[in-house]
């Protein structure tokens, strides 16, 4: 009887799946396990959590969703607080696993939090699960990465392309002796509940199966997707852009099925510069997970137990305080909904790094702890990018924020959404 033991992390969902595929092939029963880790949702010494509410609250609707549909393979979903290696270990003592399977991260401290588990003496087996691409894929060694986007696109993208997804569709496994654990509730791990304000451009709901829902809203029922290119640059409502990072954050989406759904829908309704733009953005997501795992913790730019002290300038610009409305119409967007464009998010970090010539890695903190879709790789990589401190070879990148609001919101309707209350 062999048991295999899945930790889940960034990778909430059964579809294009390796880890969870593999071990349903290969064992007669699987546990699944999440560890809501303490060094996320501990006390860090910062002015502000590292995983907000609304994030933490999407992590559980996602994990919910999951244990529905790991139970139908009767694979229990245990759950713990505190550090994975010490909850797998407590399960192991009484329920002796074979192997744990798992998705890997690219990223310095989920690289660490894997190698915790070394410990155990516990056969390890990783998959790569949440980029276009496995590493060994590209035609280049990772080391030679190209420093800047527009390079590693074009050696790229003549020559692979996404792998197959991996379906969902497994046969029920033995019963386990264990039992399903209950979820947590945002009190228990230290946060309380925040709603998400009714301007929002969606208010999002976490799982597998809403990400599934949205991405075939946005390209088969809306068909947004034929318009993208022109209209990903707004910034009122849910259907300027996609939205898929929410879902693409915990994994609960794989870029490969969007990849994919992409080709289907081009096949059926014709391919144009949106309809490439979209799987153009998902590249540059990619970009900033492979930076990571070339860089190790000097991708961060900073120690990694850094923390400025937070000072009265940068506490106008977190609350949308500092005199410029578009710049506090997006920062008043974000810690309302924890949600912001990509317009928004380029021009408060300029203006942060820029104008007010503050410390951006507080910034990028600040977005950690807000974004629902906080994405590691994305966040730091688009941070230090416009700090110049990232790949690109040009100089720190400036916005003229009075243009880009002229620009972006030439009627005021932005301003006016998020500054009159
Ligand atoms: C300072 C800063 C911080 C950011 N932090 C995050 C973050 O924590 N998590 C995150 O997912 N994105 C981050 N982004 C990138 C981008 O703003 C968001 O991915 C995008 O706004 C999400 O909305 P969407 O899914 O509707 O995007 P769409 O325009 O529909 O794009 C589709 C997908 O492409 C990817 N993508 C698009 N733009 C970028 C980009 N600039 N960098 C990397 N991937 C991109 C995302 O996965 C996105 O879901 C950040 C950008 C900046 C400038």
């Amino acid at each position: 009887m062999m048991r295999i033991l899945v930790w889940f992390r960034n990778d909430l969902r059964l579809h294009d799946n390796p880890a969870l595929s593999a071990a349903c092939a290969q064992a007669d029963e699987v546990i699944a396990y999440y560890c809501f880790d303490s060094q996320y949702y501990g006390d860090n010494k910062s002015a502000f959590p590292r995983i907000g509410a609304r994030r933490a609250q999407f992590i559980l609707e996602s994990l919910q969703d999951l244990k529905e549909s790991l139970a139908s393979l009767n694979i229990p979903l245990q759950i713990s607080i505190g550090k994975p290696w010490e909850g797998i270990n407590t399960l192991h003592q009484n329920f002796p696993v074979d192997a744990i399977f798992y998705s890997e991260e690219y990223a310095y401290e989920e690289i660490m939090q894997a190698d915790e588990l070394e410990s155990l003496d516990i056969p390890l087996q990783s998959f790569e699960a949440n980029q276009l691409f496995n590493i060994s894929e590209l035609p280049f060694p990772l080391y030679k990465l190209p420093r800047g986007f527009t390079t590693f696109r074009k050696k790229i993208e003549t020559v692979i392309s996404p792998a197959a997804v991996l379906s969902s569709s497994q046969s029920p496994l033995s019963t386990s002796p264990v039992a399903s654990t209950p979820l947590p509730s945002l009190i228990a791990l230290g946060l309380r509940p925040d709603a998400i304000d009714e301007r929002a451009a969606l208010k999002p709901k976490g799982g597998e199966k809403e990400g599934l829902k949205r991405l075939h809203y946005y390209l088969f029922s809306s068909k947004n997707l034929s318009q993208y290119k022109e209209t990903r640059n707004g910034m009122i409502g849910s259907d300027y852009s996609s939205k898929f990072s929410f879902w693409l954050a915990n994994g609960s989406l794989s870029p490969r099925k969007i990849y994919h759904e992409i080709k289907d829908y081009e096949a059926q309704f014709g391919a144009n510069e949106s309809t490439y733009w979209l799987y153009f953005e998902l590249l540059w997501r990619e970009f900033f997970r492979l930076n990571a795992a070339k860089k190790g913790a000097n991708f961060f730019q900073m120690p990694l137990d850094y923390h400025s002290s937070v000072d009265a300038q940068f506490e106008k610009w977190r609350q949308g305080k500092t005199g410029h409305p578009f710049i506090d119409a997006n920062m008043r967007e974000l810690a309302l909904t924890g949600f912001m464009s990509n317009r928004g998010r380029q021009n408060v970090a300029s203006y942060l790094i820029n104008n007010l010539k503050g410390d951006w890695r507080l910034g990028a903190a600040w977005f950690e702890s807000a974004l629902i879709d906080y994405d590691v790789s994305s966040n730091y990589g688009n941070w230090t990018y416009l700090a110049g401190n990232g790949n690109d070879p040009r100089e720190q990148r400036s916005f003229n924020i009075n243009s880009q609001q002229e620009r972006y919101d030439p009627n005021g309707d932005y301003v006016n959404l998020w500054l009159k209350f």
